[in-house]
Parts: C-alpha cells; structure tokens; sequence
C-alpha cells in the first residue's frame, strides 16, 4: 500500500494527521520589528478554534525567545488567537528539559528579561553578563538579545573555555515581519561566539529534532501522525522532513508559492496551503 506522501505532488490525498504544531511568524501572525503589535494571518484564528472544539491536540512553536511561553500565549489570546499557556513553546521550553535531564544547573543567559524564565521555571538558576562567577557556569544560552554587547560575547566565550556548553535557541538568520524579512539576533551572536570558541552547540529551537521530539512527546502524537505547519523551508519543512512528519507549507511568510514549488523534490513540503483551514481536511477521525 502507498505511503500518502508517496503519491505524487499536487494529488489530493488525504494525509493522516492526528496532531499540529504551528509556527508563529509568517504562519499564524506577522508582527512587527518590536514584536509588538500583531497582524493575525487569514484563517489563523478559525482554524486553531476549529481545532480546540474537535479536540485536536496542537502547539504553537516559535523561535521566538523573547516571551516567556506563558507570557506569548498571554499576548496570541488577547490577539485573538485561541492558544493556553500549555499550548505555548519557545526553545527556552525545549533548553529547559534538555538541561533538567543533563543535570545543567546554572546558566549564563544572553539575552533579554523572557529569555531564561522557562529555565527559572524548571529550577534552573540563570545568571547574567556582570555578575559575580558569570563564569562558572555549566552552561551558556543564547537568546533573543538586541542589546546584546561585546562583554556578553567575552563573558560567554570566557564560560565555554572554563567547560561550559554552549545552548543556541535559533540558528535562522531571519524570520517574517511586516517589515518583510528581519534579522535572528542569536545567529549573529551565536556566530561570533563559535567563531572565538569553535564550539560545538546544542540548538533548542527549530529546525532541531530535539525541538520536533519534545513537541510530539507534549502532544502524545508520533511524529509521523504530527503535521508541521510552518512558512520556512530551512525551519519547520526541512524539520519535519528530517523527523517523518507531515510537512505543510504557507505561502504568508519567507516564502512564496512560486519558491516553495522550484524546490528540490526531497525538500518540498507534502502540501503547500492557499489556506490554514485545508489542514482540518487531513485530520484522522478521532477514534481511530
Ligand atoms: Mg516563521
């Protein structure tokens, strides 16, 4: 019998899904610079709401670090955009198990305020560039940080020659805005840090497996029934891609129809969207 995914591009086949994560910018919303005001996408609300009232499991998993997941899903609700605070994840939730389960206790944070709650959360203690032992340290994160300076790019080199492991929310160079497309500060960071230290890195965010297992682990759906729905083929395709899971495509983000369709066949996404709500088609009835 044919894998659905098999079947060749553009066949109407359903695909079985017993589960969804989102991504946020491009895919469900388009905010500005700041990362203040918020556009919501079309058919973003409706689509998470049809989800809610069918049961579906889903997350919302952004590279975004900025927010604490509670704060995030705090804003998406007041946005309009039907996600709780359970359903919410940041790289900062998937850094905050990883060093839970490999015994990391204190961690040198760069970046801003949101950055290290989830690890707080989970019992970790976080430290900043200008404290006392800033140093010693099992461990350097790296954030959302657009104030980041020259003495946080030392004082984390300065950890990871003392032993420190070096953790890496997002590797993307840019995601979407309303401004079009805008800079990932912890690339940059992260790319003057490894350029000192050559440093291998631990990469909590997307498009890292760990990130697409830990979503899956929450939602209680194997990876190859969880559909991936995200605006970036190097993000969440290639991700998806990686793990067998379902691999669905916006066209609201980085990337148009047009460029998702000149991709190599082994990077192109099962289906491409003209709307969020074509997702409800591939659900698996509940019960089976
Ligand atoms: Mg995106």
């Amino acid at each position: 019998m044919n894998d659905a995914s098999e079947l060749p591009e553009g066949a109407r086949a359903i695909l079985p899904v017993r589960g969804l994560m989102f991504d946020l910018d491009g895919t469900l919303l388009l905010s500005d610079r700041s990362l203040g005001a918020y556009d919501l996408l079309p058919g973003a609300a409706a689509t998470l709401l049809a989800l809610k009232h069918r049961r579906v499991p889903f997350a919302v998993l952004t590279n975004g670090s900025a927010y604490a997941p509670a704060e995030q899903a705090a804003r998406l609700r007041s946005a309009g955009l039907p996600v709780d605070d359970e359903q919410m994840f940041t790289p900062s939730s998937v850094a905050a198990d990883h060093m839970v389960r490999h015994g990391i206790r204190r961690v040198l944070i760069l970046g801003s305020r949101g950055v290290g709650q989830a690890l707080r959360d989970a019992g970790v203690e976080t430290t900043q560039t200008g404290d006392a032992r800033a140093s010693e340290v099992d461990a350097v994160y790296v954030g959302w940080h657009p104030d980041c300076r020259m003495t946080d790019i030392e004082a984390a080199c300065q950890a990871i020659w003392a032993g420190a492991k070096l953790y890496v929310a997002s590797d993307v160079p840019f995601f979407a805005t309303k401004q079009g497309r805008t800079i990932g500060y912890s690339f940059a960071i992260v790319g003057a840090i490894r350029r000192m230290t050559r440093s291998p890195m631990i990469l909590t965010g997307k498009p890292s497996l760990r990130a697409l297992r830990f979503i899956a682990g929450k939602l209680r759906v194997p990876m190859r029934y969880l559909g991936v729905v995200g605006d970036d083929p190097m993000v969440e395709t290639i991700m998806a891609l990686r793990g067998r899971a379902r691999a669905f495509a916006v066209t609201t983000g980085t990337t148009n129809a047009q460029q998702w369709q000149s991709l190599p066949a082994a990077r192109q996404p099962h289906r491409i969207l003209t709307d969020l709500g074509e997702l409800l088609e591939h659900l698996e009835p509940t019960g089976s």
